[in-house]
């Protein structure tokens, strides 16, 4: 967070919009705010995992004739909470260093299709899944390649695919795509039938910790700081990143934009899954 606060401060100082003293004392103070606000959630967040996992264990010491079977329960309730900080402490610095530009990247020219098989390897299932959504990738045969960090790319593709998964019925579908947007951009759309989402969420999704469940009956396992990773990763590419849904339970979109890579030849990918 600290990090996050002095970048932009420095950027702040560096930019012209400010006219007086006065205008950059407001600046620094919402900075400031924001800060706090920040401090405040991610302590929020990690808190109440900790406090399950006190309260498992205390009664594991508490309580030496407990049933096995609640032991169980509670050894494996322990186990998930530690997971889900795990992966809190793991998605917020991955966060803070992105925001902070201290990341290795490695732009070069890449072929899409390489990228989303990558991404489609390491989309997890879930133990109990059954049957997932079909997944379906459509690019035109002379798609041109991108300027990218390969690493980083198919970590937005894993991240969006996971979601429409997390987010879609067996027996629905998937389909990723892309097309040139003019001579420098393309664009990427990883698209579902699942749930949707609402207009007015259509922003909020890409926040810190946003989880349409709300923190007390998360069920999906995510931190709810995907989204806001993959946004600040497309703008370290050079692209952007929104969501658009027809509405509740009418499935979803989330389009980026990438740059192409300029003079390299296109390569000619059309591939079903
Ligand atoms: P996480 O998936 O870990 O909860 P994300 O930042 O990836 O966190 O997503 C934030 C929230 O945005 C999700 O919890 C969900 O409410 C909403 N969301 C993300 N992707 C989709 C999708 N494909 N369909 C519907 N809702 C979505």
């Amino acid at each position: 967070v600290d990090a996050i606060a002095s970048q932009v401060g420095v950027a702040l100082i560096q930019s012209q919009s400010f006219t007086d003293l006065e205008t950059l004392n407001q600046q620094l103070e919402g900075l400031e705010r924001t800060r706090s606000n920040l401090i405040a959630i991610t302590g929020h967040e990690l808190r109440t995992p900790l406090s399950t996992i006190q309260v498992c264990l205390e009664s594991l010491a508490n309580e030496p004739d407990m049933p096995d079977e609640l032991q169980q329960v509670m050894l494996s309730t322990a186990l998930s909470d530690a997971e889900r900080m795990r992966k809190l402490i793991q998605d917020f610095l991955t966060l803070s260093r992105l925001e902070s530009g201290r990341v290795n990247s490695n732009p070069e020219p890449l072929a899409l299709q390489e990228c989303i098989d990558l991404a489609l390897s390491r989309v997890r299932t879930h133990p109990t899944e059954t049957r997932s959504p079909t997944i379906a990738v459509e690019l035109p045969t002379d798609l041109p390649l991108v300027k990218a960090d390969g690493e980083w790319l198919v970590e937005v593709l894993a991240k969006l695919l996971d979601n429409a998964r997390k987010f879609t019925p067996a027996e629905g579908q998937i389909t990723l795509a892309a097309e040139p947007l003019t001579e420098q951009m393309l664009e990427v759309s990883v698209t579902d039938t699942g749930r949707g989402i609402e207009a007015d969420r259509l922003e909020t999704v890409f926040d810190r910790f946003y989880q349409e469940e709300g923190a007390l009956r998360r069920t999906t396992g995510g931190t709810g700081l995907g989204l806001a990773i993959c946004r600040q990763i497309v703008q370290n590419l050079g692209g952007e990143i929104r969501a658009t849904s027809p509405g509740k339970d009418l499935g979803s979109t989330f389009y980026f934009t990438l740059p192409i890579a300029l003079g390299a030849p296109s390569k000619v990918t059309k591939r079903r899954r």
